[in-house]
């Protein structure tokens, strides 16, 4: 099946866009850089959903839209560098890279188990509209699908992604083109994970000084190969058929008795990808003294969950 075709954002296709989002659906909309695909950043099932409709085999984090500057302070922990860039460019094409903050909505899934969530708020009166009306944060990575160059136009989103995104607002061309500047303010030095639509030397201005560059100093965090993700503090043992002693086990599809949680009983994938981060650190802190993963397919989102697995149970190196 196809895709929707793109309609006028109006109060009525806005009003109808909010509805599909707080059900759990996916919405395309516009922003200064490029198409997002929108979904509601607090569920790890409509996160799951995009996932799913991008066809990533890998779990990217995302970043979070959000309407107002004071609907961070929820999110992540606003530092003063932190308060600084965003009193001066945002709205706009700045992406920060800040901590959770404690009691976050965010889904673990939309920041990939990252103990950092992206967040920033778009230039833009149609996805501004939108998120207020949705009354949540917006998980939106580009609306094209995985490997593809980002959609500027509302033809380009129908014409790479089909009917599972329910609605594409129209808002004409963007403005940049380009995707977001994106800033790690997680550590004491501010790095440039991503060059966009806001200059390094505009942010030297505010912060004092340039931002390190992720290429040059970073390797670790530089976008799309982030190896940081979250890893269990226990081993996880994958292809499991039941736990060994002291190990929980952590299923897929119908369990044995002894399975301690299941990442979907009916074996869908795109339940299992939504759960994946959240049993994962619930396993981790239960005092076992290992992980067991049954087997999941590799189809569809269970490439994505595969690849992360194999990250976790890889051999570690020595600390
Ligand atoms: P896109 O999904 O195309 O909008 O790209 C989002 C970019 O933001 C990617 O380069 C991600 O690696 C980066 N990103 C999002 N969240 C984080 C995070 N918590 N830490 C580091 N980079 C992030
Ligand atoms: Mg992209």
């Amino acid at each position: 099946m196809t895709a929707p075709h793109p309609v006028p954002a109006t109060p009525q296709t806005l009003a109808e866009a909010g509805r599909i989002l707080a059900a759990g659906g996916l919405v395309a909309f516009p922003t200064e850089t490029v198409y997002g695909l929108g979904g509601d950043a607090t569920a790890d099932r409509a996160v799951a959903a995009i996932f799913a409709a991008k066809g990533r085999p890998r779990f990217n984090p995302l970043i979070v839209h959000l309407a107002e500057v004071a609907e961070a302070e929820a999110i992540v922990v606003m530092e003063a560098r932190a308060r600084a860039l965003a009193a001066r460019f945002w709205p706009g094409p700045l992406t920060l890279v800040l901590p959770r903050a404690p009691h976050s909505p965010v889904s673990l899934l939309a920041s990939a188990g990252l103990d950092t969530i992206a967040v920033r708020i778009p230039d833009h009166g149609v996805a501004r509209a939108l998120i207020k009306i949705a009354g949540r944060p917006l998980a939106a990575p580009s609306a094209n699908t995985s490997g593809r160059v980002s959609p500027t136009r509302a033809e380009h989103v129908a014409a790479c992604l089909d009917e599972r995104v329910a609605m594409i607002l129209d808002g004409g061309p963007c403005r940049v083109g380009v995707e977001s500047t994106v800033l790690d303010l997680s550590g004491p030095t501010p790095v440039l994970l991503r060059p966009g639509g806001i200059t390094a030397e505009a942010l030297a201005a505010v912060l004092g000084g340039p931002p390190a560059l992720a290429a040059a100093g970073a390797p670790l965090k530089a976008p799309g190969m982030l190896e940081s993700h979250y890893a269990p503090s226990v081993p996880v043992r994958l292809g499991a058929c039941s736990p060994r002693p002291g190990e929980a086990l952590l299923a897929f599809g119908p369990a044995p008795a002894d399975a301690t949680l299941n990442l979907s009983p009916a074996g869908d994938v795109e339940e299992a990808a939504a759960n994946l981060f959240a049993m994962l650190r619930s396993l981790d802190h239960g005092g076992f003294t290992a992980i067991a993963v049954m087997p999941i397919p590799e189809h569809g989102l269970g490439l994505a969950i595969n690849d992360r697995l194999r990250r976790a149970a890889a051999p570690r190196p020595a600390p």
